[in-house]
């Protein structure tokens, strides 16, 4: 598979929290296939199933349009998706189910979710998170900071990426052809 972004740049593979991460060397973007993002969650849940905070719960703030990039696997256009004034955008294939997000979109899902949480004590509990991701971490130096990030919130907040949300899939579907 090929970077969407850097097109000639072929995608490496890592195993991070037992899950097998695709990611650009150069760009540092992530791919996570369907089943990927499953078992990421999966494999949290059992652990952290006490913190389940549902932060896509609002299905009007959905964002959705037609995005810039390739899907690395089909090829077909990815869908861009977003969720309120969050900021976040992910890429989501709508035929193979894989997301792509580019660098740094776990760090703003991180922040969105600590604004939103609003609590010092909660605050805390997610930077540790990150320094004990960051610590445990023996791949690339370059992906520490971002896999950090995402260990993070797939750990605190039982991993609702709004793009896992099953009704961002139906609005998907429903846009015209
Ligand atoms: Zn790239
Ligand atoms: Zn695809």
């Amino acid at each position: 598979m090929n970077c969407p972004n850097c097109q000639e740049t072929k995608l490496a593979e890592i195993i991070f929290n037992k899950v097998g991460v695709n990611y650009c060397p150069k760009c540092l973007g992530l791919w996570f296939e369907q089943d990927e993002l499953r078992k990421a969650k999966d494999e949290k849940d059992q652990d952290f199933n006490w913190l389940d905070i549902d932060l896509w719960s609002d299905q009007t703030k959905f964002q959705l349009g037609e995005g810039q990039k390739a899907c690395p696997k089909n090829g077909v256009p990815l869908y861009e998706a977003g969720y309120g004034d969050s900021g976040i955008k992910v890429d989501v294939c709508e035929q193979c189910h894989g997301v792509w997000l580019d660098r740094g979109e776990f760090k703003k899902i991180a922040q969105y979710l600590k604004n939103k949480g609003n609590d010092e004590m909660l605050n805390n509990y997610l930077a540790n998170l990150a320094e004990e991701a960051k610590e445990i971490f023996t791949g690339p130096e370059t992906l520490k900071e971002e896999l950090a990030d995402f260990a993070a919130v797939i750990k605190f907040f039982n991993y609702k990426l709004p793009i896992q949300h099953p009704y961002l899939m139906e609005l998907i579907k429903s846009l015209p052809k």
